[in-house]
């Protein structure tokens, strides 16, 4: 008699292929293809009679493990495994799309994304709308007959503006669309997309899923149809994980619930301190109580995330700030149990126009901050050693 667990315990305990050495961790399978008994054996796994492995690129047992771990976090029948964030963002398009069809996507994205959807999918004879992040008359109105897929990534990175998932699930179901989430930033324990009415969600498993830092990786989940198809996508195009990362990966999902509920703690204390500072003219962190969709946030996202936006008085100010900083690393990477410092204006968002970054709110004194899992005092001193 087996009780329901926990996705917390199926985060460790379950999709483990267990060898007869009887290994405690899940072995890594660092193999690219898999023997057959017998050309009879052969012909049923090719046939798909049988359960088995035969080729890397089309399934692997510790990608397979990886993959069930975190379809119980994010609440799928069913995950597929990508060799980074950007190739499941693409595989949750091109999946879906054709020439002729039309895509309406929030303007508030992640750089390289922004950088797909304006070159690559647009080059392929697919129609896109940009539409603001919270405003969903935008949505509403940029929706046309041939409207296949909704995009978004909530909260938005680093100004925390949160898209409200259950109106625009409904919103893409009455014209048959797909609500694609782009969840990295609040990795499924901070955040169920599915569960709020999402088609699919996606993540660059290269940030809170590893944590660490060490490797790339990318996973799509939803329901065993969609993700059937994603998975032929994925297998034509060769987009599959290695199963080296999928190992290092599964030990991440492991301290994933741990380590976000500490960093959102720490991240909101951080938040709240920086609002009393006299140098920072305006913190922007969607766990705040003051922020402006606190309703909607307590609705839909467990705690306010690992993103905090600040602002000094400008770019002169910004990069003193992050030049001074000693426990806070100056790189653009997320999710990291080390904290991280970056300057959007001339960074993450430096390809856009300055035009275009202002009517985006992204100004010369913004810094971004994730917040990793170092003690907050200590950090929170860095930042006022800092800012001073
Ligand atoms: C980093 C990131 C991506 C891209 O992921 P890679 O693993 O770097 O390819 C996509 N979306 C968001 C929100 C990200 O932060």
């Amino acid at each position: 008699m087996t009780q329901k667990r926990h996705p917390q315990t199926l985060a460790i305990r379950g999709g483990k292929a267990q060898t007869e050495y009887l290994e405690h961790n899940q072995a890594l399978f660092l193999t690219s293809s898999f023997m057959w008994e017998s050309a009879e054996h052969a012909e049923a796994l090719f046939a798909k009679k049988v359960k088995g492995f035969t080729y890397t690129r089309t399934a692997n047992p510790t990608i397979a493990a990886f993959e069930e771990r975190i379809s119980a976090l994010e609440g799928a029948e069913r995950s597929v495994a990508t060799s980074t964030g950007m190739s499941a963002i693409q595989a949750a398009f091109f999946t879906f799309l054709k020439a002729g069809d039309h895509v309406v996507s929030s303007r508030n994205l992640f750089g390289t994304t922004a950088g797909f959807i304006n070159g690559v999918v647009t080059k392929f004879g697919i129609e896109v709308t940009l539409v603001s992040q919270t405003d969903l008359s935008e949505w509403q109105a940029a929706v046309k007959e041939n409207t296949k897929l909704f995009f978004l990534e909530t909260p938005s990175n680093p100004l925390g503006e949160v898209a409200d998932l259950r109106a625009l699930s409904e919103m893409a179901h009455a014209v048959g669309a797909l609500l694609v989430v782009d969840n990295s930033l609040m990795s499924p324990v901070g955040q169920q997309p599915l569960a709020l009415g999402a088609d699919i969600s996606v993540q660059s498993a290269t940030k809170a899923i590893d944590g660490h830092g060490r490797v790339m990786g990318g996973v799509l989940s939803g329901s065993e149809e969609l993700m059937g198809q994603v998975a032929v996508y994925c297998n034509s195009c060769g987009l599959a994980m290695s199963p080296f990362n999928a190992w290092n990966l599964l030990s991440g999902v492991e301290t994933l619930s741990v380590r976000m509920e500490k960093q959102f703690a720490n991240a909101l204390q951080v938040a709240q301190w920086l609002q009393t500072h006299a140098q920072v003219k305006a913190v922007y962190y969607a766990g705040l109580p003051e922020h402006p969709q606190a309703d909607l946030v307590a609705k839909q996202q467990n705690g306010g995330g690992i993103v905090i936006g600040f602002e000094v008085e400008n770019q002169e100010k910004a990069w003193s700030v992050i030049n001074r900083a000693e426990l806070f690393s100056r790189t653009a990477n997320l999710g990291d149990v080390r904290s991280t410092i970056t300057h959007p204006w001339t960074t993450t968002h430096g390809r856009m126009s300055p035009e275009d970054k202002l009517a985006a709110n992204i100004r010369p004194g913004l810094v971004r901050l994730s917040v990793g899992l170092e003690y907050a005092d200590d950090l929170i001193a860095d930042l006022q050693r800092a800012l001073a």
